[in-house]
């Protein structure tokens, strides 16, 4: 058995800032990821992150506790308003901090960080790096956590908890260079996994960003909340679902109907394309709906051919070579079809400011986890910012968790009983090789329904037709079986043992939104229109039962802004 004090499982910005703070605090630290830590879906992060510098010439008198409120707003009410205000309030030295540590920020001509407007923002306040703001944080923080010394286990896929007397004391995972199952113990283990995106079948996230580790954390009992708020960006390209930034429209970018009108008008007329993505994605949804999608079809035009050559390709170039490369449409000069697109995962692990979570010795942070600051509707710019603010405080929590023990755990039996759980669970998985069911074509049944039924809009009809198709799904789940049960590199294994937990999390969301009988957010019924503060001002917790997912409620916490109607 491998044994460190701390493991954090996953090596995007999130489960890195974690390691880095953790290490700092004189811990041993080591992260699991399954591909190379520069490799994470954070890294594909493209507009720019959120924090009140008051740098931009239209910002001077900007403040955290506006953009508390802003964020308040844009979530509806939902998030626990404490926490966005430590994350506001965080998010000045934090980045400050990424500046120091070499994040290469774009500048404004005094040398200082530069701002650009983001959605649902008063204020211009989100920092960026051209268009690849992830890539030049994620890459500052991998270099950061390989100075600090963290220990590195890069392409191995972590398949389960190891709980022992209430207690999280560490992982079992697949060393996919070698071949075989290795337990980790450890007095303490921070999720910091990422989004469950892909049990959408039209997401802009990486293939691996599965929600799988969510899915961990909610078998051994760890409730998820308010997995019903699901993001639709309201611009990813028509056929691929990848992503066209938000800073497209940040710096001018229009959208059209096939009237060529700005549509926006109708719909916010303040704010017009920087209304926050859950009203931009319905309006874009209703122009479709309504017959003028572009040629009467399914998507609409994001328009940025009046900005320039110039400024295109300064500010967004890799907007301009993924346009290039994955629709052939060159955006100097013609505008790019776009459809609102699964996006980001408001739901998560239900954790305190501290990443702290039900199960002692389990922390989570960064998009698997739900602190809650996005409520739900996250505004553009603030996830990368809670990965750093909330792994770091997930971090430093969990160095004094492990400092204050008393006694160090053998862990041993414990891992010896969950290898023995994993290994029967393959060999199950193998006896169903020759008639049991298809994981893909489960897999792809699950991410159509999704997308199908629990999308932009949704009633309790197509819902309720939805959810039937993933309790089904969960029985033929596991029937499922796996060829090949040996050797390196198996990705058949690792996406047949992962898609029981996304049928879990899928079903929780499933759950979550037909219970829950309001809008709010990105949580749109067309048959419950009106946002219902006196039944629905609070959280959905659900708790893992193998008939299906067990629901509860659990107070917001308010105090910094009466919630009011959102105008734009
Ligand atoms: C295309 C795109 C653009 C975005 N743009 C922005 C933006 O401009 N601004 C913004 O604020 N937000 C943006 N977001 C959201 C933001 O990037 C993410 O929410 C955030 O980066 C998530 O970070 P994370 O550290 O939580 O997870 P990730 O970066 O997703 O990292 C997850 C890690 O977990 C590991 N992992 C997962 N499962 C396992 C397992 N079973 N075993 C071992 N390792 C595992 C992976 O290897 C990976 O290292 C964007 C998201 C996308 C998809």
């Amino acid at each position: 058995m491998i044994y460190h004090e701390l493991i954090v499982v996953g090596g995007g910005l999130a489960g890195l800032r974690a390691a880095v703070e953790a290490k700092k605090a004189g811990v041993d630290v080591a992260i699991i990821s399954q591909v190379w830590p520069g490799r994470s879906h954070s890294g594909a992060a493209q507009g720019g992150v959120n924090a009140a510098l008051a740098n931009h010439p239209e910002s001077a008198d900007d403040t955290w506790e506006k953009h508390a409120f802003d964020t308040v707003k844009g979530s509806d009410y939902l998030a626990d308003q404490d926490a966005v205000a430590q994350m506001t309030k965080d998010a000045i030295p934090i980045i400050y901090e990424m500046e120091h540590w070499g994040c290469p920020f774009s500048r404004f001509e005094d040398g200082r960080i530069a701002q650009r407007p983001f959605g649902g923002a008063g204020y211009p306040r989100t920092c960026y790096g051209a268009d690849k703001t992830g890539h030049y944080m994620l890459h500052t923080m991998v270099e950061k956590a390989y100075e600090a010394g963290v220990a590195m286990y890069v392409e191995w896929f972590v398949g389960r908890l190891i709980v022992d007397e209430g207690v999280c004391r560490g992982v079992v995972a697949y060393d996919m260079i070698s071949g075989g199952w290795t337990a980790f113990g450890a007095e303490a283990v921070i999720m910091a996994t990422g989004g469950a995106g892909r049990t959408y079948g039209n997401s802009t996230n990486a293939i691996i960003s599965t929600g799988f580790g969510m899915a961990m954390a909610y078998h051994t009992g760890v409730p998820l909340k308010d997995l019903e708020f699901v993001q639709f960006h309201p611009t990813g390209l028509l056929t691929t679902n990848i992503l066209m930034t938000e800073g497209a429209r940040g710096e001018g970018g229009y959208l059209l109907n096939d009237l060529g009108e700005r549509f926006m008008e109708r719909y916010a007329p303040k704010a017009m394309e920087l209304a926050p993505r859950d009203i931009t994605s319905r309006s874009i949804q209703t122009e479709i709906t309504e017959g003028r999608g572009i040629g009467g079809k399914g998507y609409v035009h994001l328009d940025l051919r009046h900005l320039g050559a110039q400024k295109i390709q300064e500010k967004l170039p890799g907007i301009r070579d993924l346009a290039i490369h994955f629709e052939g449409v060159d955006p100097i000069e013609e505008p790019i079809p776009i459809v609102p697109s699964q996006h980001y995962s408001m739901g998560g692990i239900d954790t305190d400011m501290d990443g702290a979570t039900v199960l002692p010795g389990f922390f989570a942070a960064g998009e698997c986890a739900c602190v809650s600051v996005h409520g739900a509707n996250r505004l553009g710019g603030n996830s990368l910012l809670e990965t750093v603010v909330f792994g770091r405080r997930a971090g430093a929590a969990a160095a004094a968790y492990v400092k204050a023990l008393e006694e160090k755990f053998d862990s041993s039996t414990a891992a010896r009983r969950a290898i023995a759980e994993v290994e029967e669970r393959i060999d199950r998985l193998a006896d169903n090789a020759v008639d049991g069911e298809d994981p893909y074509a489960i897999r792809l049944e699950m991410t159509t329904t999704m997308k199908e039924h629990f999308g932009v809009f949704r009633d309790a009809a197509t819902m309720r037709v939805g959810l039937d198709t993933m309790y089904e799904l969960k029985e033929r789940v596991a029937r499922a079986g796996l060829r090949c049960t040996v050797g390196v590199f198996n990705l058949d294994m690792i996406r047949t043992v992962e898609l029981e937990g996304m049928i879990d999390v899928a079903l929780g969301i499933a759950a979550g939104a037909l219970n829950r009988t309001e809008s709010r957010g990105s949580h749109s019924r067309t048959d419950h229109p009106d946002r219902d503060d006196t039944n629905w001002l609070k959280h959905t917790l659900a708790f893992y039962q193998p008939e299906g997912p067990r629901l509860e409620m659990k107070p917001v916490a308010l105090g910094m802004f009466e919630p009011q109607e959102r105008t734009y």
